[in-house]
């Protein structure tokens, strides 16, 4: 068997989580409706009190509920997610990831030709 046929750890959990959320950022509308806003509003908290992993869950409702997710167009969404990814980075020591760059490394590729 290999890790992959196991449960998931909070590691693999939290990657797997991240590409999806940075996905959705990448394919959503840069005007999207007011009902598409609200779609992703309520599956943020929804997704808030459900991630399985409950100090990581904990954690970030309260970042959400002192900085509000923005959900106005792909770029503000993009922005706001890869902020509260930059604060789960500090939280664990690892490096800042600088939010300029997550459209190259989520929806277009990077400019210099490494995922074609
Ligand atoms: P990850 O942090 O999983 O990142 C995956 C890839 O995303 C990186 O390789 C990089 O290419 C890219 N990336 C990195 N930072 C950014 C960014 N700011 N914006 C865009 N792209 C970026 N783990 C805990 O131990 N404790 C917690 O409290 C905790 N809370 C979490 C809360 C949430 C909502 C989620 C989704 C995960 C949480 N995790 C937590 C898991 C943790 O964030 C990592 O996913 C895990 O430690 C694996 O880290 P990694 O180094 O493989 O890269």
């Amino acid at each position: 068997p290999t890790p992959d046929d196991c449960p998931a750890d909070v590691e693999t959990l939290g990657r797997s989580t991240w590409t999806l959320l940075h996905s959705i950022a990448a394919t959503y509308p840069k005007t999207p409706s007011a009902a598409q806003q609200s779609d992703l509003r309520t599956f943020m908290g929804t997704f808030s009190r459900l991630y399985p992993c409950w100090v990581c869950a904990e954690d970030f409702q309260r970042y959400m509920e002192k900085d509000h997710v923005q959900v106005g167009s792909r770029d503000e969404f993009g922005k706001w997610l890869c902020e509260a990814h930059n604060a789960v980075n500090v939280k664990l020591g690892k490096e800042k990831f600088d939010c300029s760059k997550w459209e190259e490394r989520w929806r277009t590729g990077w400019k210099d030709g490494r995922c074609d």
